[in-house]
C-alpha cells in the first residue's frame, strides 16, 4: 500500500487517535487508491466528545450574541483562506471537480456569514398580560448538538448544520461520512483555526452503525441534525427515542419532474440536466423521475441526450471537468443495479457511454438517460442518487398529480410549463417540502429545505434552520 497521511480527530480542543488506536482507510474515488488514514473511533471517544461538548456549554451559550457572531466570521474568514485545501480534499476523497468544490467552500464560508447575520435578529417576544404581570420568551440554544453528515456535501452539508447550531448558542459533535472524513476532518481543522473555545466543536470519525449510533444515543446530546437516507433516519428517530431528544431531519427524495407539453424544453434540459449530471447526480433536490408529456417526449430525450454528450466525465483535479466519479464502489454498483434492473423490468438506455481503462479503476458511472420507464419500475420508485436521469412518458387523461404523489418521500418537486396558474394550482397539491416551477433549486442563503413524508423533519438552511437549533422559553413574573 503506497503511503499515506494520517489524520486524527478534535475531542475537547486537543486532536487525537481513538482511544483503542484504531484507525481506516479512506479512498480516492477516482482511482481506487487509498488516500487518508483516519481514526476509528468507539463508544468511549463518543462519551469523551459529548462530554467535551457538555462541559464547554455553559460559556458558549452565556456569549453575547456578538461575541459569538465574531466567531462565525472568523471561521468563514478561515474558509475563504484555506478554500484551495478544502477543495483539493473534497475533490480527492469525494470526485467533486476541483472548480466545484472550490465554490461550494465559498458557499460553506456564506453559511457562517448569514448565520451570524440573522442570529443577531432572533429576539424573545413579549405577551400583553394584566397589570403586575410580565411574561416574555426568551430563545436560546438546546445545548449539545450531534451532527451526522451524508457523503453527497461533505463540506456544504457540515457548514449548514455546523452554523445554524453555533450561532445560536449550541456546542456540538460532529459525525462526517465515513468515507469522506478527511475532508472534515481537514474542515475541522479549519474552523478550530478561528480560536474557538476547546470543545465548543468535537469531531468524530468512524462508522455510522457504531459511532453515530452511540452518538444519536447518547444521553448528554440534545438536539440531533442529521442528514442521509430515510432507513438510517429511522434509526437514529429510535435512538432519539430514549432521552426524547430533538431531530432535525434531511433524508431521502425522489423528486418528480412535471413536463407539460408547453415548457420551455430548451431551458429545462440546461437547467436540470446540470442538476442532474452535476456532482453526479448526488442530490437530494435533484429531479428523480421525469414524468414527459408524450407530445414533447422525443424531443425532450433528444435534447438531454445532446446535453449528456457534451459533459466531460474525467479526473476531478483536471480543468474543465464536469463530473467526476459517484464517491465510492458501494454507490457505483448501487446506481449501476438500478439501471441493469430498469432493463430487466423493461426500460431502454437511451444513452450513456464507455469507460476508459483509467475510468474502470475508479468509481466511475457514466451520465446516462432510462427511457420508457414506467411509474411502477423499481428504478421509479426508488432514490438513484447517480447520474441517471429517470424518463416516463405520460399522455392527457393520466392523473398525473396522482402519479407524482404517489411516493414514500416529500422533498420536492419541479414543474415545468407555461401556464402558470396550472403550475400554482400543482405546487399546492404535491406532497413536497419545496416546489420549483420553470427553475432549479435556489441557492439563496434565505432559502430552506423543509422536508415532509418519508423525506425528513423540520427544516435546514435559512432563518426557519437556525430556529430548529433554538427553543423558546416563557418566563412569567407576577410584581
Ligand atoms: P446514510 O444514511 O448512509 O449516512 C448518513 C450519515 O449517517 C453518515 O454520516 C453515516 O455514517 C451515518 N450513519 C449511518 N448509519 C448510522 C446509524 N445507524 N446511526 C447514526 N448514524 C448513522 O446516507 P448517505 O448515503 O451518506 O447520504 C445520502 C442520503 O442523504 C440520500 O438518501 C440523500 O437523499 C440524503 N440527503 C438528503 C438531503 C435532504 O435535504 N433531505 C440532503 C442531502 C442528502
Amino acid at each position: 500500500m503506497p503511503e499515506i497521511k494520517s489524520y486524527q480527530m478534535l475531542i475537547g480542543g486537543r486532536w487525537v487517535d481513538a482511544a483503542d488506536g484504531a484507525t481506516f482507510v479512506t479512498v480516492n474515488p477516482a482511482t481506487g487508491q487509498p488516500l487518508a488514514r483516519v481514526p476509528l473511533a468507539g463508544d468511549a471517544d463518543v462519551d469523551a466528545a459529548v462530554k467535551a461538548a457538555r462541559k464547554a456549554l455553559p460559556a458558549w451559550r452565556s456569549l453575547t450574541q456578538a461575541k459569538r457572531n465574531e466567531y462565525m466570521l472568523r471561521i468563514a474568514a478561515a474558509i475563504r483562506d484555506n478554500a484551495k485545501e478544502l477543495a483539493t480534499c473534497e475533490a480527492l476523497e469525494h470526485g467533486t471537480p476541483y472548480n466545484d468544490a472550490f465554490g461550494v467552500c465559498m458557499g460553506a464560508a456564506g453559511k457562517f456569514e448569514y448565520a451570524a447575520s440573522i442570529a443577531l435578529a432572533l429576539m424573545g417576544v413579549q405577551i400583553p398580560m394584566d397589570a403586575g404581570q410580565l411574561s416574555y420568551f426568551k430563545r436560546g440554544p438546546l445545548g449539545v448538538a450531534a451532527l451526522v453528515i451524508p457523503w453527497n456535501f461533505p463540506i456544504i452539508m457540515l457548514a449548514v448544520k455546523a452554523s445554524a447550531a453555533l450561532a445560536v448558542g449550541n456546542t456540538c459533535v460532529i459525525k462526517p461520512p465515513s468515507v469522506n472524513s478527511m475532508t472534515d476532518l481537514v474542515f475541522a481543522r479549519v474552523i478550530q483555526s478561528a480560536g474557538l473555545p476547546d470543545g465548543v466543536v468535537n469531531v468524530i470519525t468512524g462508522s455510522g452503525e457504531t459511532v453515530g449510533k452511540s452518538l444519536c444515543s447518547h444521553p448528554g446530546v440534545d438536539v440531533i441534525g442529521f442528514t442521509g437516507s430515510s432507513e438510517t433516519g429511522q434509526n437514529v428517530l429510535r435512538y432519539a427515542a430514549a432521552t426524547v431528544k430533538k431531530c432535525v431531519m434531511e433524508l431521502g427524495g425522489n423528486n418528480p419532474v412535471l413536463v407539460y407539453p408547453d415548457a420551455d424544453l430548451d431551458k429545462l434540459v440546461s437547467v436540470l440536466g446540470f442538476r442532474q449530471f452535476n456532482n453526479c447526480g448526488q442530490h437530494c433536490s435533484g429531479p428523480g423521475r421525469y414524468y414527459v408529456h408524450e407530445k414533447v417526449y422525443d424531443a425532450f430525450l433528444r435534447k438531454l441526450a445532446a446535453f449528456a454528450d457534451s459533459i466531460k466525465v474525467g479526473d476531478p483535479l483536471e480543468e474543465g471537468t464536469f463530473m467526476g466519479p459517484v464517491v465510492s464502489k458501494a454507490q457505483q454498483k448501487k446506481v449501476e443495479d438500478y439501471v441493469a434492473g430498469a432493463v430487466r423490468e423493461g426500460a431502454r438506455v437511451y444513452y450513456t457511454r464507455e469507460k476508459t481503462p483509467e475510468q474502470e479503476k475508479g468509481s466511475y458511472v457514466m451520465p446516462t438517460i432510462v427511457s420508457d420507464c414506467t411509474h411502477d419500475m423499481t428504478i421509479a420508485r426508488e432514490e438513484v442518487f447517480g447520474p441517471v436521469a429517470v424518463v416516463i412518458k405520460w399522455k392527457d387523461g393520466d392523473d398525473l398529480l396522482a402519479m407524482a404523489n404517489d411516493s414514500p418521500y416529500g422533498l420536492c418537486a419541479h414543474i415545468w410549463t407555461g401556464d402558470i396558474p396550472l403550475a400554482l394550482k400543482l405546487a399546492d397539491a404535491l406532497e413536497v417540502g419545496n416546489v420549483f416551477i420553470n427553475c432549479q433549486t435556489l441557492t439563496e442563503e434565505q432559502s430552506w429545505g423543509t422536508n415532509v413524508k418519508a423525506s425528513g423533519l423540520g427544516r435546514e438552511g435559512g432563518l426557519e434552520g437556525l430556529k430548529e437549533f433554538t427553543d423558546l422559553k416563557e418566563i412569567t413574573l407576577e410584581y
